[in-house]
């Protein structure tokens, strides 16, 4: 064998030695009933063509590597951000072992989630008593304050009722009456994670304040309230922490999983750590407003501010790039009627110094970006004030409205000018537009390596690569803990774009004594 004690060998490159090599292509060969290299090739450059895109396009009953996850994903990272929380899954077991994964892979830290472990006949007779037991244990073994409760598909495809199962669950005594248990009924074959987010905290919204309303006087406590949405950035709930003090602005930042999504290695396993208080969840209506930094994701949360909380909810962009982050904080200095502070203003200033350096190797440069709605918005609004231009502008889960606001968008620049917005897409799609109308290159999550490695094989001149921007990032270390909102995320931003760029060019110019001309030092 040549895999020894003394020497391991990862699968790279061990799969690349004879015997490997010998033993894959046998049992390709024997028992996989493949097509033959040639064949496959030859579907391959097929699958390239403006021919093929235009099926492609076509597909209706089918997506193909999609550039969202499902709604009770969404629901446990919403639970995550509150203190001492335990996100309880209603349904199967696969289903919460794929969450638990995703975000483990994705910020390499365990993720505590619990699942009521539906089976067969769970989904024949409906899954009451399995609440009944899943609640009590996770009551018994992980003493949460909360448990907040959503559900997969098999749950919602028989039509499990939350609302009665865990009022009967209280009533015949499996956990206390006055255990918090928020719930949110998320059904994957509608909407994604950003909706299950948006379905969960207006769950905790409704547990904590629907019938406490009567004392509760808009702006009585001089607070505002934040609400991140979807975020994965774990340094954007710093950065707002941050701006915020330095404002010297009370507020509640409702939904925040920084401390347990990044807890030290000091030998103290923590299941529970840092989070939103349930106090600042039950006071969160006395504010003077609540800002949603991912309005497009955030429709239910909104409607329940403004209904029952009675609060405006100001209209405010995704903080993200220089003009939405200064709209952001003059929003804020307006209803606090606290100004802007000096340190802040150094911090834009130092930015757009940045920008100004950066902006020659930017300009022009066309990028094609996916992801998620508020997400892609604002990249696309900081790549425009970048001299950039964004021309492939993918959201998955976006309706009509926000395709007309994006196209707005990009029509308000001339660098926009040729961008094309698609919605309901996925990233077969978006990999045939890097085919056909080659951007120089794109941004989104890990998933675009795929793209990425397929242009290059067609040829070195078509390679579109990647800028790992987004959720979920697996295949690099770290960068959940990078900072994407606020001045400090746009130069983040920057500096990964434009070093992106210089990278390339170091890459297309290291023919010795032939493009060396580029490969220098004098930059
Ligand atoms: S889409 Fe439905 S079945 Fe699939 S993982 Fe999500 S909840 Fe489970």
């Amino acid at each position: 064998m040549s895999q020894t004690i003394d020497q391991i060998k990862p699968s790279y490159p061990l799969f690349r030695e004879p015997e490997y090599v010998d033993n894959l292509a046998r049992k390709r060969d024997g028992v996989e009933e493949g097509h033959s290299a040639e064949k496959i090739e030859e579907i391959f450059q097929w699958s390239t063509t403006p021919e093929y895109q235009e099926l492609n396009f076509k597909r209706e009953a089918l997506t193909v590597n999609p550039a969202k996850a499902c709604q009770p994903l969404g629901a446990v990272l919403c639970a995550l951000g509150f203190e001492k929380t335990l996100p309880y899954v209603h349904g199967s077991q696969g289903c919460v072992a794929y969450f638990r994964t995703y975000f483990n892979r994705h910020f390499k830290e365990p993720i505590a989630c619990v699942s009521d472990s539906m089976t067969e006949d769970a989904a024949v007779f409906g899954g009451q008593k399995n609440m009944f037991d899943g609640l009590e244990n996770a009551m018994a073994l992980y003493k949460p304050k909360m448990i907040a409760v959503s559900t997969t598909c098999m749950a919602e495809v028989i039509g499990d009722d939350l609302n009665a199962f865990i009022g009967n669950a209280k009533k015949e005594g499996y956990i206390p009456s006055e255990f918090p248990t928020p719930f949110a009924h998320t059904p994957s074959f509608v909407g994604s994670h950003t909706t299950g987010w948006d379905n969960m905290f207006e769950g905790i919204q409704r547990y904590f304040t629907i019938n406490a309303m009567d004392d509760k006087v808009v702006g009585s406590n001089g607070k505002i309230n934040l609400v991140p949405g979807f975020e994965t950035y774990l340094g954007n709930y710093r950065v707002l922490h941050r701006m915020m003090k330095e404002m010297g602005v009370d507020y509640s930042l409702l939904c925040d999983p920084t401390e347990v999504l990044d807890t030290p290695a000091d030998g103290e396993f923590r299941m529970y750590d840092g989070g939103t208080r349930l106090e600042e969840m039950q006071d969160a209506p006395n504010a003077i407003d609540t800002l949603l930094l991912q309005p497009w994701q955030l429709a239910k949360t909104k409607k329940f501010v403004q209904i029952t909380w009675k609060q405006p909810s100001s209209h405010l962009n995704i903080p993200m790039g220089l003009a939405w982050t200064d709209e952001f904080l003059m929003k804020v200095a307006e209803l606090t009627g606290k100004p802007i502070p000096d340190s802040l203003t150094k911090e834009r200033g130092r930015l757009v110094d940045m920008m100004t350096d950066s902006h020659a190797w930017l300009h022009g440069k066309k990028f094609a970006l996916y992801g998620d709605a508020d997400f892609v918005l604002g990249m696309v609004k900081f790549l425009l004030e970048l001299g950039a231009e964004p021309t492939h502008v993918l959201c998955h889960q976006a309706n009509k409205r926000w395709k007309k606001e994006a196209e707005t968008l990009l029509a308000s620049s001339p660098f926009g000018k040729e961008g094309k917005v698609y919605t309901g897409c996925d990233l077969w799609h978006f990999r045939s537009l890097c085919f056909t109308d080659k951007p120089d290159f794109m941004i989104g999550n890990s998933y675009g390596k795929f793209i990425q490695r397929d242009t290059l094989h067609k040829g070195k001149e078509h390679e579109v690569p990647l800028i790992r921007i987004g959720f979920p990032i697996f295949d690099r270390h770290h960068l959940h803990r990078m900072t994407t909102l606020g001045y400090e995320g746009a130069m983040y931003l920057l500096t990964t774009l434009v070093n992106a760029v210089l990278e390339r060019l170091d890459d297309e110019t290291r023919g010795m004594g032939t493009t060396d001309y580029n490969y220098d030092l004098v930059r």
